[in-house]
Protein backbone atom coordinates (compact mmCIF):
# COMPACT_ATOMS: atom_id res chain seq x y z
CA UNK A 1 0.00 0.00 0.00
CA UNK A 2 1.44 3.53 -1.10
CA UNK A 3 0.82 6.28 1.65
CA UNK A 4 0.32 9.50 -0.06
CA UNK A 5 2.80 12.78 1.09
CA UNK A 6 2.53 15.55 -0.13
CA UNK A 7 6.12 17.63 -0.55
CA UNK A 8 6.63 21.17 -1.16
CA UNK A 9 7.14 23.17 -4.42
CA UNK A 10 10.59 22.71 -5.33
CA UNK A 11 11.41 19.79 -2.74
CA UNK A 12 13.81 17.40 -3.27
CA UNK A 13 13.40 13.63 -4.59
CA UNK A 14 14.20 12.58 -1.11
CA UNK A 15 11.97 14.96 0.61
CA UNK A 16 8.81 13.14 -1.12
CA UNK A 17 9.38 10.37 1.81
CA UNK A 18 9.76 10.35 5.15
CA UNK A 19 12.57 7.79 4.93
CA UNK A 20 14.68 6.13 3.02
CA UNK A 21 16.22 2.77 3.00
CA UNK A 22 20.06 2.80 1.56
CA UNK A 23 21.75 -0.21 0.21
CA UNK A 24 25.19 -0.26 1.02
CA UNK A 25 27.87 -1.74 -1.36
CA UNK A 26 27.43 0.26 -4.65
CA UNK A 27 25.71 2.83 -2.45
CA UNK A 28 27.94 4.02 -0.53
CA UNK A 29 31.23 2.46 -1.09
CA UNK A 30 32.23 0.19 -3.58
CA UNK A 31 34.03 -2.46 -1.66
CA UNK A 32 36.45 -0.48 0.21
CA UNK A 33 36.14 2.68 -1.69
CA UNK A 34 34.15 5.45 -0.85
CA UNK A 35 31.80 6.72 -3.43
CA UNK A 36 32.60 10.49 -3.51
CA UNK A 37 29.93 13.19 -2.64
CA UNK A 38 28.21 10.32 -0.30
CA UNK A 39 28.78 11.95 2.79
CA UNK A 40 27.79 15.52 2.14
CA UNK A 41 24.51 14.22 0.55
CA UNK A 42 23.49 12.20 3.32
CA UNK A 43 23.97 15.03 5.82
CA UNK A 44 21.77 17.45 3.47
CA UNK A 45 19.25 14.93 2.64
CA UNK A 46 19.26 14.02 7.35
CA UNK A 47 19.22 17.88 7.46
CA UNK A 48 16.05 17.89 5.44
CA UNK A 49 14.15 15.33 7.86
CA UNK A 50 14.29 12.83 5.92
CA UNK A 51 15.13 9.62 8.04
CA UNK A 52 17.93 7.25 6.69
CA UNK A 53 18.29 4.10 7.83
CA UNK A 54 20.85 1.04 6.24
CA UNK A 55 20.30 -2.44 5.09
CA UNK A 56 22.10 -5.18 3.60
CA UNK A 57 22.34 -8.75 2.74
CA UNK A 58 25.88 -9.09 4.37
CA UNK A 59 25.41 -11.58 7.21
CA UNK A 60 28.83 -11.76 8.54
CA UNK A 61 29.56 -8.23 9.80
CA UNK A 62 27.76 -6.82 13.13
CA UNK A 63 25.74 -3.25 12.66
CA UNK A 64 28.16 -2.11 14.54
CA UNK A 65 30.89 -3.36 12.37
CA UNK A 66 29.06 -1.61 9.72
CA UNK A 67 28.24 2.10 11.44
CA UNK A 68 32.36 1.90 11.67
CA UNK A 69 32.93 1.34 8.47
CA UNK A 70 30.65 4.14 7.61
CA UNK A 71 31.99 6.87 9.57
CA UNK A 72 35.41 6.00 8.57
CA UNK A 73 33.50 7.30 5.27
CA UNK A 74 32.65 10.43 6.68
CA UNK A 75 28.50 8.94 7.22
CA UNK A 76 27.18 9.35 11.18
CA UNK A 77 25.55 5.89 11.93
CA UNK A 78 25.72 3.57 15.09
CA UNK A 79 24.33 0.48 15.13
CA UNK A 80 21.16 1.42 14.97
CA UNK A 81 21.32 2.66 11.99
CA UNK A 82 21.80 -0.71 10.33
CA UNK A 83 19.83 -3.68 9.75
CA UNK A 84 22.24 -6.57 8.21
CA UNK A 85 20.40 -10.24 7.14
CA UNK A 86 21.53 -11.66 10.14
CA UNK A 87 19.68 -8.99 12.32
CA UNK A 88 16.30 -9.65 10.87
CA UNK A 89 16.99 -12.94 10.66
CA UNK A 90 17.69 -12.93 14.68
CA UNK A 91 14.45 -11.04 14.73
CA UNK A 92 12.30 -14.04 13.44
CA UNK A 93 13.42 -16.10 16.56
CA UNK A 94 11.76 -16.44 19.93
CA UNK A 95 13.91 -15.33 22.66
CA UNK A 96 14.89 -18.79 24.60
CA UNK A 97 14.88 -20.72 21.12
CA UNK A 98 17.87 -23.43 20.73
CA UNK A 99 19.83 -22.32 17.37
CA UNK A 100 22.71 -24.31 15.46
CA UNK A 101 24.87 -21.45 13.92
CA UNK A 102 26.17 -21.89 10.62
CA UNK A 103 27.83 -18.02 10.58
CA UNK A 104 30.24 -15.60 12.15
CA UNK A 105 30.09 -13.34 14.75
CA UNK A 106 28.00 -11.02 12.37
CA UNK A 107 24.93 -13.66 12.70
CA UNK A 108 25.67 -15.17 16.33
CA UNK A 109 25.96 -11.81 18.17
CA UNK A 110 22.50 -10.49 17.06
CA UNK A 111 21.21 -14.04 18.16
CA UNK A 112 22.60 -13.88 21.50
CA UNK A 113 21.40 -10.39 21.62
CA UNK A 114 17.89 -11.43 20.79
CA UNK A 115 17.80 -13.53 23.89
CA UNK A 116 18.36 -17.38 21.37
CA UNK A 117 20.72 -20.21 22.85
CA UNK A 118 23.74 -21.47 20.49
CA UNK A 119 23.39 -25.19 20.62
CA UNK A 120 25.75 -27.21 19.03
CA UNK A 121 24.54 -30.59 19.38
CA UNK A 122 21.67 -31.24 16.70
CA UNK A 123 19.45 -33.27 18.82
CA UNK A 124 18.37 -30.16 21.09
CA UNK A 125 18.10 -27.33 18.05
CA UNK A 126 14.83 -25.62 17.33
CA UNK A 127 16.14 -23.30 14.77
CA UNK A 128 19.19 -24.25 12.42
CA UNK A 129 20.18 -20.35 11.07
CA UNK A 130 23.08 -20.64 8.13
CA UNK A 131 25.18 -17.30 7.50
CA UNK A 132 28.43 -16.68 5.54
CA UNK A 133 30.86 -18.42 7.35
CA UNK A 134 34.39 -18.33 6.45
CA UNK A 135 35.39 -21.09 8.53
CA UNK A 136 32.79 -23.29 7.22
CA UNK A 137 33.73 -27.08 7.87
CA UNK A 138 32.08 -30.87 6.89
CA UNK A 139 31.25 -31.12 10.41
CA UNK A 140 29.31 -28.09 10.82
CA UNK A 141 27.02 -29.40 7.48
CA UNK A 142 26.83 -32.62 8.87
CA UNK A 143 25.19 -30.95 12.40
CA UNK A 144 23.01 -28.90 10.57
CA UNK A 145 21.79 -31.72 8.15
CA UNK A 146 20.61 -33.96 11.06
CA UNK A 147 19.12 -30.61 12.77
CA UNK A 148 17.14 -30.39 9.73
CA UNK A 149 16.02 -34.17 9.30
CA UNK A 150 15.05 -33.76 12.81
CA UNK A 151 12.53 -31.09 11.81
CA UNK A 152 14.48 -27.74 13.56
CA UNK A 153 13.03 -24.80 11.45
CA UNK A 154 15.98 -23.69 8.59
CA UNK A 155 16.72 -19.85 8.34
CA UNK A 156 18.78 -18.25 6.02
CA UNK A 157 20.30 -15.09 5.90
CA UNK A 158 20.80 -14.19 1.90
CA UNK A 159 20.86 -16.41 -1.02
CA UNK A 160 23.68 -14.32 -2.26
CA UNK A 161 25.46 -17.78 -4.85
CA UNK A 162 28.30 -16.34 -4.53
CA UNK A 163 30.52 -13.56 -2.82
CA UNK A 164 33.20 -10.94 -4.48
CA UNK A 165 36.81 -11.14 -3.63
CA UNK A 166 39.71 -9.21 -5.46
CA UNK A 167 40.66 -12.76 -6.80
CA UNK A 168 36.95 -13.35 -8.63
CA UNK A 169 33.88 -14.72 -7.00
CA UNK A 170 33.67 -17.37 -4.18
CA UNK A 171 31.07 -19.71 -2.56
CA UNK A 172 28.51 -16.91 -0.65
CA UNK A 173 25.76 -17.89 1.46
CA UNK A 174 23.58 -18.87 -0.72
CA UNK A 175 26.19 -22.37 -2.21
CA UNK A 176 25.88 -23.47 1.74
CA UNK A 177 22.06 -23.22 1.52
CA UNK A 178 22.07 -25.35 -1.48
CA UNK A 179 24.39 -28.30 -0.16
CA UNK A 180 22.15 -28.50 3.02
CA UNK A 181 18.95 -28.51 0.81
CA UNK A 182 20.33 -31.18 -1.12
CA UNK A 183 21.32 -33.00 2.08
CA UNK A 184 18.24 -32.64 3.88
CA UNK A 185 15.04 -31.97 1.44
CA UNK A 186 14.15 -28.84 3.30
CA UNK A 187 13.82 -25.57 2.01
CA UNK A 188 15.21 -22.47 3.87
CA UNK A 189 13.13 -19.01 4.61
CA UNK A 190 15.76 -16.86 3.01
CA UNK A 191 15.06 -13.44 5.06
CA UNK A 192 17.71 -11.38 2.72
CA UNK A 193 16.81 -9.02 -0.18
CA UNK A 194 14.96 -9.56 -2.39
CA UNK A 195 12.97 -11.70 -0.30
CA UNK A 196 10.41 -9.16 2.00
CA UNK A 197 12.09 -9.82 5.70
CA UNK A 198 14.81 -7.31 5.69
CA UNK A 199 13.42 -4.78 3.87
CA UNK A 200 10.34 -4.81 6.43
CA UNK A 201 12.87 -4.97 9.50
CA UNK A 202 14.21 -1.53 7.35
CA UNK A 203 10.43 -0.24 7.34
CA UNK A 204 10.38 -0.73 11.04
CA UNK A 205 12.81 1.58 12.15
CA UNK A 206 11.82 4.42 10.07
CA UNK A 207 8.86 7.08 11.05
CA UNK A 208 5.41 6.46 9.52
CA UNK A 209 4.92 7.57 6.06
CA UNK A 210 6.44 6.37 2.79
CA UNK A 211 9.41 5.17 2.18
CA UNK A 212 11.67 4.25 -0.40
CA UNK A 213 14.27 1.69 -1.49
CA UNK A 214 17.92 3.17 -2.70
CA UNK A 215 19.83 0.70 -4.64
CA UNK A 216 22.31 -0.63 -6.64
CA UNK A 217 20.83 -3.99 -7.77
CA UNK A 218 17.84 -4.39 -10.11
CA UNK A 219 17.38 -8.04 -9.05
CA UNK A 220 17.31 -7.39 -4.98
CA UNK A 221 16.88 -4.12 -4.39
CA UNK A 222 14.70 -2.61 -7.26
CA UNK A 223 12.35 -6.02 -7.73
CA UNK A 224 12.13 -7.22 -3.61
CA UNK A 225 10.99 -3.14 -2.38
CA UNK A 226 8.61 -3.06 -5.53
CA UNK A 227 7.05 -6.19 -4.71
CA UNK A 228 6.19 -4.51 -1.15
CA UNK A 229 4.59 -1.33 -2.90
CA UNK A 230 7.60 0.80 -2.24
CA UNK A 231 9.24 3.09 -4.64
CA UNK A 232 12.71 2.61 -5.69
CA UNK A 233 15.88 4.88 -6.69
CA UNK A 234 18.35 2.57 -8.74
CA UNK A 235 21.31 4.24 -8.44
CA UNK A 236 24.47 3.77 -10.96
CA UNK A 237 27.12 3.97 -8.86
CA UNK A 238 27.05 0.21 -8.44
CA UNK A 239 26.92 -2.95 -10.60
CA UNK A 240 23.91 -1.79 -12.92
CA UNK A 241 24.15 -0.19 -16.22
CA UNK A 242 22.34 2.63 -17.73
CA UNK A 243 21.18 0.44 -20.58
CA UNK A 244 20.24 -2.18 -18.15
CA UNK A 245 18.49 -0.01 -16.34
CA UNK A 246 16.52 1.41 -19.27
CA UNK A 247 15.64 -2.05 -19.95
CA UNK A 248 14.44 -2.89 -16.30
CA UNK A 249 10.76 -4.70 -15.48
CA UNK A 250 10.04 -3.67 -12.79
CA UNK A 251 11.37 -0.24 -13.59
CA UNK A 252 12.86 1.88 -10.08
CA UNK A 253 10.76 4.94 -9.95
CA UNK A 254 13.94 6.99 -10.29
CA UNK A 255 17.43 6.09 -11.81
CA UNK A 256 20.05 8.50 -10.53
CA UNK A 257 23.55 8.65 -10.93
CA UNK A 258 24.19 8.23 -6.96
CA UNK A 259 23.27 9.25 -3.78
CA UNK A 260 23.37 12.75 -4.77
CA UNK A 261 20.74 12.77 -7.22
CA UNK A 262 18.08 12.25 -4.28
CA UNK A 263 18.68 16.13 -3.67
CA UNK A 264 17.26 16.91 -6.90
CA UNK A 265 14.10 18.28 -7.63
CA UNK A 266 11.02 15.81 -7.33
CA UNK A 267 9.19 16.19 -10.81
CA UNK A 268 6.10 17.70 -10.61
CA UNK A 269 4.20 14.61 -10.31
CA UNK A 270 6.36 13.04 -8.09
CA UNK A 271 4.66 9.31 -8.00
CA UNK A 272 4.29 9.08 -4.48
MG1 LIG B 1 24.48 -3.15 -3.48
Amino acid sequence: MKASRTASPGASIAECYAGLVLDLDGVCYRAAEPIPGVAGALEAIRDRGVAVTFATNNASKTPAAVAHQLRDLGVPATGDDVVTSSVATAELVTPGQRCLVIGMDGLREPLRDRGAVLVDDHRTADVVAVGMDRGLTWSDLRRATLALRRGARFLGTNPDATFPEPEGQVPGNGATLAALTTASGRQPEIVGKPRPTLFEAARARLPDGPVMMVGDRLDTDVVGAAALGWDTALVLSGVTTADEASLADPPPTYVLDDVGGLLAPAPPEAPV
